[in-house]
């Protein structure tokens, strides 16, 4: 499992709070931290630095992912005038130094190109790997929400693994099941990161009818497994399946974050599985 930031700036904790959230998780073993330079309108990656420089030994226990090519209309860009994406070696590169500079690290461990780019040319994005790659900028390379044809033209390019793909799974929305995308990876023996396992919080409140029926069959499902929560039941079926996804966890309550371990320990059935899934479609499978 990996540790979200995106929800930093909301969580309210001081500096000391913060490290001692990531002291927690790393303590459960949840070493993995996951950024982007726009979370919290491009302040997450500063707030969690602030911690960092708390007690820098730390960086050593943790692995940081951060994202880039997403250009938000923000205080911080006050030029521009729509949100857009941008894969150009230039952009790329300034956003990594921006990322290490608001993370008060030397290197990434993972870099992500954020959101497909309609006008990404491959080429030029493996050319800014290669410099962050020759700067020790960056130790690995990888994807977010790319269709697999995406996938495969960025990898034509780039001679070593994308590391992951990281796309949205949960109960609600799992399109990624079925067009091709976990089949892909599990092919490459790749494993996607999970984003919005609980679909942001909708699984607990959401009232639409699907949230409801979903909601239903996972208490049932949590009641067969011995009195699992609903969210504990959501990462095993997140996990359940082959291309073993890595689920990022959004909360920033550390009690949930050490109940959500507590996953690893359930088997769904496979029946059980697609109780998930038809309550979630509305219909029996075909
Ligand atoms: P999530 O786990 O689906 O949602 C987290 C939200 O659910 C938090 O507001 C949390 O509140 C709430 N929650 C958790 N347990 C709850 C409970 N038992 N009852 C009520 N509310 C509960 O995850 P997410 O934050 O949407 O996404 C996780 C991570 O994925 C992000 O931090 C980010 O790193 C990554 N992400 C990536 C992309 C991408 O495009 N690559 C997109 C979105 C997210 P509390 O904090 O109060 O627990």
């Amino acid at each position: 499992m990996v540790q979200g930031y995106w929800r930093l700036d909301d969580w309210q904790m001081t500096p000391q709070q913060r490290l001692s959230f990531l002291k927690a998780h790393i303590d459960l073993g949840i070493t993995t931290v996951d950024h982007a330079d726009i979370y919290g309108d491009y302040r997450c990656e500063t707030l969690f630095g602030q911690a960092l420089n708390l007690d820098p030994s730390v960086r050593d226990d943790i692995q940081v992912v951060s994202k880039c090519d997403i250009n938000l209309v923000s205080e911080a860009a006050p030029n521009r005038k729509i949100n857009h994406y941008d894969t150009s070696y230039r952009h790329i590169l300034a956003s990594v130094d921006n990322s290490l500079s608001r993370l008060g690290v030397e290197k990434l461990d993972v870099l992500l190109l954020h959101r497909p780019d309609a006008l990404m040319d491959a080429d030029e994005v493996a050319e800014a790997f290669t410099t962050l790659r020759h700067h020790g900028k960056v130790a690995h390379f990888g994807v977010s929400n790319f269709t697999p044809s995406q996938f495969d033209l960025l990898q034509s390019r780039w001679d070593e693994s994308l590391v992951t793909n990281q796309v949205e799974i949960n109960p609600l929305r799992f399109d990624v099941v079925h067009d091709g995308t976990l089949d892909q990876l599990q092919r490459l023996r790749i494993k996607p990161m999970a984003w919005s396992c609980l679909a942001g919080g909708e699984m607990f409140n959401g009232e639409s009818e699907q949230a409801v029926r979903v909601r239903d069959t996972l208490h049932a499902i949590g009641e067969e497994l011995g009195g699992a929560t609903i969210d504990q039941v959501i990462y095993a079926w997140v996990m359940r399946h082959p291309s073993q996804p890595l689920p990022i966890i959004g909360s920033g309550n550390i009690e949930r974050v050490k109940a959500a371990k507590a996953a690893y320990d359930l088997n769904l059935t496979r029946e059980q599985w697609y109780r998930i899934w038809v309550a979630s479609k509305g219909h029996n499978v075909p």
